[in-house]
């Protein structure tokens, strides 16, 4: 009996505790929702409008993307205090925070800001994008620098990778940001190597003399000094007087051929000949209006006489191309004329003339692979003909093709051979009794069709102007500039 009663005792027990722990659970309850309305109410509530992580680009203005608090169901969001440590201009992170204070409570949030630079660096690059590089040989750097929107001058921290065709630039900025410029490397050798004659170009002896020969040094831009590989063509026998020559040739590893000539004139009997050589005593021997029949035959000669001229070309067939070409090859100058060399399409306006001379620069171009830019008018700088198609026309052109940066040329000799001279004895009178070691020397002729009179005379001029003591040269864009008077 006794044992039912203590377990009756027992279970009451039981029953009492758990009511305490269900009666206890539910005061904690009650208190923490108490104390959350509490909470709830007195607590401002604060909530960030926008993103919480907000990226700048460097100097971008930062624009405030709102925030709204509420306390008692109420908006106090102008209550709230707004600060920021950002510093545009400076890559790093920030800090926007947002306060707002209510009795007893006070609540923070934070939002947070990014300024980053995302622009590369900029490279550049002294000298070409594409370099000719001597086969085999190291490139020689031309420079570089490395400037960044943020960092600066970063040029110290450029690293260069080499290979045989190409060089890479690569640079990194503080933020990471990566450039890379390559540089084109063409591996070939077209320059010719230099050949420098030491003492006069023409030297003059006596007959029966002792020809010395003055020497001579060779440089090739990838070979260097080449001196030793030239080979001399022709001796000097002073025992026959005239004009002689000597050829310095040289040929660099790539093929490329240079060679240059020396003339010895050796008199025929002492005194025939002026004892000095006219240092600057210059004869640009010019040919318009070609090429022609008879150019080939000019050329040949100027070639035998180691003579250099100006070819003034126009538009003929282009079966005479060849003939500008040989003009270029053999060292004269291929210079412009006219496309058509019609006055009244030519002087027609300004637009129509140069419309013309760009023809005969491309057609030229085509040919010879560079444009010229010694050119010479039709009829000269001083011609009148000129007046009835575009009146003013002349002081126009002559101003505007310098401003273009040609050169144009008109001469103070004629030959006249498209005009009076009848015969190889007038074109040769009307050179050589207008030559004057006091000028520069531009005598016009024309390589026309079947000029054949000047063809005739041009070996007697030549042979004069050497005894005499003039130079001959093709004009270029030093020589200086002979012109007429402007009549239009
Ligand atoms: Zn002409």
């Amino acid at each position: 009996m006794g044992e039912v009663k203590h377990k009756e005792r027992k279970e009451k027990t039981k029953h009492t505790n758990r009511k305490m722990i269900i009666g206890i659970g539910l005061s904690f309850l009650i208190i923490t929702l108490i104390v959350g309305v509490i909470f709830l109410l007195f607590i401002p509530n604060v909530k960030l409008l926008g993103s919480r992580v907000i990226t700048l680009k460097l100097n971008e203005e930062y624009s405030e993307q709102g925030v709204k608090a509420t306390y008692h169901g109420k908006d106090i969001s102008q209550e709230i205090k707004i600060d920021n440590n950002i510093n545009n201009d400076k890559v790093g992170t920030y800090e926007v925070t947002y306060k707002v204070k209510k009795g007893l409570f006070t609540v923070k949030k934070k939002r947070t800001v990014k300024v980053i630079d995302d622009i590369k660096p900029e490279i550049h690059l002294e000298g070409a994008m594409e370099v000719n590089v001597c086969p085999s040989k190291k490139f020689d750097e031309l420079g570089f620098t490395a400037i960044d929107n943020y960092d600066g001058d970063i040029t110290n921290k450029v690293e260069i990778k080499e290979n045989e065709d190409e060089i890479t630039y690569i640079v990194t900025d503080s933020s990471g940001n990566k450039t890379s410029v390559s540089r084109k490397l063409i591996r070939v050798d077209n320059e010719k190597p230099v050949i420098t004659l030491k003492g006069e170009s023409t030297i003059y002896i006596e007959k029966g003399g002792i020809y010395n020969e003055p020497g001579f040094t060779a440089t090739d831009n990838c070979e260097g000094d080449m001196t030793s590989a030239v080979e001399i063509d022709g001796s000097i026998d002073t025992s026959s007087s005239g004009n002689q020559v000597i050829t310095y040739t040289v040929i660099d590893k790539n093929g490329n051929k240079t060679t240059v000539t020396r003339n010895v004139y050796v008199k025929s009997s002492p005194g025939t000949l002026p004892s000095t050589v006219y240092k600057n005593s210059m004869i640009y021997l010019t040919f318009d209006d070609g090429p022609s029949n008879i150019t080939p035959q000019i050329l040949d000669l100027l070639k035998a006489k180691n003579v250099k001229a100006t070819f003034f070309v126009i538009n003929h067939s282009d079966d005479l191309n060849y003939l500008i070409k040989r003009e270029h090859d053999e060292g004269h100058t291929v210079a412009l004329h006219s496309y058509t060399h019609r006055y009244d399409l030519v002087y027609a306006s300004v637009d129509a003339y140069f419309d013309d001379l760009n023809k005969i620069s491309n057609k030229v171009e085509k040919i010879i692979g560079t444009a010229p830019k010694i050119i010479r008018f039709p009829g000269g700088g001083s011609n009148t003909v000129s007046r009835q198609y575009s009146k003013g026309i002349m002081s126009t052109l002559t101003n505007e093709v310098l401003a273009r940066g040609y050169h144009y040329f008109d001469w103070n000799i004629d030959c006249d051979d498209a005009g009076s001279a009848k015969n190889k004895t007038d074109v040769y009178n009307n050179v050589v009794n207008y030559l004057s070691h006091n000028k520069t020397n531009v005598v016009l002729m024309h390589d026309f069709q079947n000029n054949y009179k000047t063809l005739e005379a041009l070996s007697d001029i030549i042979d004069y102007g050497i005894a005499n003591g003039y130079t001959f040269a093709a004009i270029d864009m030093e020589t200086p500039l002979v012109r007429h008077n402007v009549l239009n």
